[in-house]
């Protein structure tokens, strides 16, 4: 899983405004999020992460789903120069309240218990629906040409006189061939 300190958290209060079967509530705002990780990839959000969820009692729980919106930086996986990109996430969570033993022994990833504050913290349900939307490989741009396998330049901006040199052994050159056209 994704580092999570400095996490902001998200704090929501289910019950006993939810306590009843059918209820429901929607919530939308901001998300104070800065940063996170995927990987050792670091992205950092341009502005804020913006947030419309949906909360209702379906029996055993209040089911959470909705979506998140942010505007995103990161580094082109090929020039290392930044990439930007915008990320829209559905959002899904289950929080119990009053389980039964049974229930309890489900696989516990796949819920959170409501203890008696009656609040949860929506962050981390926020934060998986982002990391899930995260493509693992980021681009400056489709056609971005890299850095030089031999010299580093960056490509985009200057031409190198090294292309021929490329030992045959370097992992590079096999993708610089995949790359031509
Ligand atoms: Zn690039
Ligand atoms: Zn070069």
């Amino acid at each position: 899983m994704a580092t999570t300190q400095n996490l902001p958290s998200l704090q929501q209060r289910l019950l006993p405004q939810l306590a009843e079967l059918g209820s429901s509530a929607h919530v939308s705002g901001i998300w104070p999020l800065e940063t996170y990780y995927l990987g050792a990839i670091r992205f950092t959000i341009q502005d804020v992460v913006a947030y419309d969820l949906h909360l209702s009692n379906t029996g055993g729980g209040i089911l959470l789903s909705g979506t998140v919106s942010a505007d995103v930086q990161t580094e082109c996986a090929r020039c290392l120069e930044p990439a930007q990109l915008t990320i829209e996430a559905e959002v899904e969570g289950y929080y119990l309240i009053n389980p039964s033993y049974e229930e309890l022994d489900l696989a516990d990833d796949e819920f959170v218990l409501v203890d008696d504050s009656g609040e949860v913290d929506l962050a981390p349900a926020l934060l998986a629906a982002i990391i899930f939307e995260t493509p693992q490989v980021v681009l400056c741009d489709q056609e971005c040409r890299g850095l030089c396998p031999s010299c580093g330049v960056n490509l985009n901006e200057q031409q190198c006189d090294c292309r021929q040199e490329v030992s045959p052994g370097n992992p590079f050159s096999v993708l610089k061939d995949l790359d031509i056209g």
